[in-house]
């Protein structure tokens, strides 16, 4: 993989955050148009699995960062960024997203990554009521049912729905189909 080359001769096969050189991966900088290196960085897995969230933030792995920050590539300035807002309860991190510096287009595309992951926020109905699992729901227009051929009408109850990982769908079962329904057409029961 040509992005990979690209990275180790950046990196010295070192983890671009911590510097280690254990299990090194890349790891694409969302949004990502195509997966360059300009639009990517290097990492060990344990900086990996905390960037994607799959476990708990160790606070004192991270002081990384106050190196990482500092490097000439958007890219890890970018996630260093990004990484140091989910941090910023922590003084040093508040710190050093006070020092910081970045072109204005690499805050940008920093930035951009945060409002995305602040929009994932609760599931909410046509009112903004907050939506979970198991929730009884009616829809507040009809809505033509692709694929399934039929036309749910305004005011069918929906029992028990789902949330999904996109807080504009919930799932649930309308005559016996089960469907994805937009959350903005829906209120709570
Ligand atoms: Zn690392």
């Amino acid at each position: 993989m040509q992005t990979e080359q690209a990275l180790k001769n950046r990196s010295n096969s070192c983890c671009e955050f911590c510097t280690s050189s254990n299990n090194l991966a890349v790891y694409p900088v969302p949004p990502t148009s195509d997966l360059s290196a300009q639009q990517c960085i290097y990492l060990c897995d344990i900086c990996l699995t905390q960037v994607e969230g799959n476990t708990e933030l160790d606070l004192n792995h991270w002081r990384c960062l106050n190196d990482s920050m500092w490097n000439q590539e958007p890219p890890v300035q970018v996630m260093s960024y990004r990484m140091l807002h989910k941090l910023s309860s922590e003084s040093w991190a508040q710190d050093a997203l006070e020092m910081i510096y970045m072109e204005d287009e690499v805050k940008t595309w920093a930035e951009q990554g945060i409002a995305a992951a602040e929009r994932e926020g609760p599931t909410r109905d046509s009112n903004g009521a907050e939506l979970n699992d198991g929730d009884d729901v009616t829809l507040v227009k009809d809505l033509k049912v692709k694929g399934a051929n039929f036309t749910a009408k305004q005011g069918t109850l929906v029992r028990g729905i789902s949330l999904t990982d996109n807080p504009e769908h919930i799932e649930g079962k309308v005559n016996g189909t089960r469907i994805v329904l937009v959350s903005a057409y829906l209120k709570k029961a």
